[in-house]
């Protein structure tokens, strides 16, 4: 079996570039989707993802294999920072009794806020100025 971050590099190295999701009308390079996709099958498909060799995108990029590990390498430090930073939280709930606040977020230095849900005690946390965040 392929380890996470093997699944992740897969992932990230079988998706264009440019690719945004096909909630939006056009991608970050400004193809339309409704424009390269193929319509013989449905779910159509899309050139943007590679395990589909289909329809036709002159722009079509795929990040090269250092490219996908470099990110794959980001998103797992991203997650442990964020794993981190939720042990972080709760125990300073636990000490302040705060369900509602902030602490220094571990990620970046920044400002981390948090709440308590109040029906079953869930926390969310965004940073204000770095990607870490969550919600439970
Ligand atoms: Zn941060």
């Amino acid at each position: 079996m392929k380890s996470i971050k093997e699944q992740l590099i897969d992932q990230i190295s079988g998706k264009c570039i440019h690719f945004n999701g096909i909630s939006n009308k056009t991608c970050n390079e400004g193809i339309k989707y409704e424009d390269v996709r193929d319509e013989s099958e449905r779910p159509y498909r899309f050139p943007c993802l590679k395990r589909v060799e289909v329809g036709s995108c002159l722009l079509a990029k795929f990040p090269t294999k250092e490219e996908a590990e470099k990110e794959a390498i980001e998103i797992e430090a991203l997650q442990n920072k964020t794993v981190n930073a939720v042990v972080l939280v709760k125990e300073h709930i636990q000490k302040t009794g705060k369900k509602v606040g902030s602490i220094q977020c571990p990620g970046c230095g920044g400002q981390l806020n948090y709440s308590t849900e109040q029906i079953n005690g869930h926390v969310s946390a965004t940073c204000s100025s770095c990607k870490m965040g969550w919600i439970e």
